[in-house]
């Protein structure tokens, strides 16, 4: 298994790292949370000639397949894009892959008619709108045998009701991917269907958009979808066809988003170091104390641990498909959460007063550690999963005793050279 590169690329890469350093970080600080709205005409002036230039490099976009219509660069470049796109918040909007329009792009690239393509995945691929999930609802969301949201056919039309929780970016969103009930009387997993619906559509109303974290600007929205008529032609995937499609999202979703993760520790384990190096207290730097040291040989040994398992479950995406690296990229879930979690702790912790301060990205990326876990699904949810597939490969011990019980181990072994 080999991760590195041709030299083209690995030339297209060296020029990402500049662009993003140079380039789009200064925007995190100038316009800090305006990536994900829709930009004025200020904004467009100094937003469009960077998109240009990662267009003029063939960067835009790389998250499709060729198949899909995309660049066709595969999982494992996109990992090793990622890990640079993942320092800024800008960056995954400069060039075309942002949460969570990739994943939308995905499934509408993958289940979506001509038409469809057409009318919603052309302009979100061009990066003139931005798009939405709902999924979720108030009364549950790791669960989706709990959402109640219906969609009911009359004539021509499909009419949904019910409610969403949670949907990320529905105020800049110029449409929707639902998630309703079809038929609540199938099997669980083919109760659903996947809608698309435009966000202008009448009866769809934003209850209220929910801050996280103590962030009051609210970025998640509590949707009501009232009466809200789409044409049968709303209907994206097979009627019924819900699970596979979410299925298939937010497996590209998850580990997309992973290996933005390494950016964003690998960016707080760098900081970290540096304070080590540069802080003096107690007689002699930060980095001279054990204690130090070992918080920064675990911070590093946990990145590499991570990195790689994302390096080789985007290798094994592109030998195979999301679908059979589900067990790999759960686990990529699983530790990006806590690898995040452990990385940015300590280096907060190393930096003191500095590190909870808002004068370092620090406090901002801690901030996000708790979403980590829940968002795509609760950290147990997939450690579920991942024990479900990996107990596939075994079964219980034949009689009483492990099957490694050394007493009858002893005796088989003894009785095999008996003769002797
Ligand atoms: C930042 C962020 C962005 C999000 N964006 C979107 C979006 O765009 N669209 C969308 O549809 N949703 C979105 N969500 C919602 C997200 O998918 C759900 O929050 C998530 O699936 C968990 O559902 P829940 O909040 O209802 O928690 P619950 O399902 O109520 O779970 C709560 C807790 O119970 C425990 N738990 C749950 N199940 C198990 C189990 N099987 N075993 C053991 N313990 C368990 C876990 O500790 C879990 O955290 C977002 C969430 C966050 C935080």
């Amino acid at each position: 298994m080999d991760f590195s590169v041709e030299p083209e690329f690995q030339a297209k890469l060296d020029w990402m790292d500049t662009f993003i350093r140079e380039e789009v970080e200064p925007l995190d600080l100038v316009f800090p949370g305006q990536a994900y709205g829709t930009p004025d005409e200020r904004l467009r002036k100094i937003v469009d000639p960077l998109k240009e230039q990662v267009r003029a490099q063939g960067l835009w976009a790389c998250h499709l397949g060729s198949e899909l219509g995309g660049q066709g660069f595969g999982q494992l470049r996109l990992a090793l894009m990622n890990e640079l796109i993942g320092r800024s918040t800008w960056a995954p909007v400069i060039f075309g892959c942002q949460a969570p329009d990739t994943g939308n792009a995905e499934i509408i690239a993958m289940y979506g008619t001509a038409a469809q393509k057409e009318r919603y995945l052309r302009p979100l691929l061009d990066g003139e709108v931005f798009s939405a999930y709902s999924m979720t609802e108030p009364q549950g969301g790791s669960d989706p045998r709990l959402f109640t949201m219906s969609a009911a056919r009359d004539g021509e039309e499909w009419v949904l009701d019910g409610e969403k929780y949670f949907t990320s970016n529905a105020h800049n969103a110029a449409f929707f991917i639902v998630m309703a009930v079809t038929d609540p009387e199938a099997h669980p997993y083919k109760r659903m269907s996947m809608f698309l619906v435009p966000s202008d559509t009448p009866g769809v109303e934003i209850v209220r958009n929910i801050g996280t974290m103590g962030d009051r600007s609210g970025h998640h929205a509590h949707l009501r979808y009232t009466g809200v008529r789409v044409g049968v032609d709303a209907l994206l995937g097979e009627e019924g066809g819900a699970f596979a499609v979410a299925q298939a999202r937010l497996g590209g979703g998850r580990v997309h988003h992973a290996m933005r993760t390494v950016a964003a520790v690998k960016k707080a384990f760098d900081m970290m170091c540096e304070r080590a190096l540069s802080r003096a207290t107690h007689d002699g730097v930060l980095a001279g104390k054990q204690l130090v040291q070992a918080a920064i040989a675990d911070s590093y040994l946990q990145i590499q641990q991570f990195r790689l398992l994302v390096l080789h479950t985007a290798w094994l995406i592109d030998q195979s498909s999301t679908r059979e690296a589900r067990t790999q990229i759960a686990a990529c879930k699983v530790a990006a959460a806590r690898v995040f979690h452990d990385v940015v702790y300590r280096a907060m912790h190393l930096h003191g007063a500095l590190g909870v301060s808002n004068d370092t990205p620090l406090a901002r990326l801690w901030q996000a550690a708790p979403l980590m876990g829940i968002m795509d699904g609760p950290t147990e949810v997939h450690q579920a999963s991942i024990a479900r597939r990996v107990l596939k490969d075994y079964s219980p011990a034949p009689g009483l005793w492990p099957t490694e019980y050394l007493p009858d181990k002893i005796a088989a072994a003894r009785a095999k050279y008996a003769d002797i």
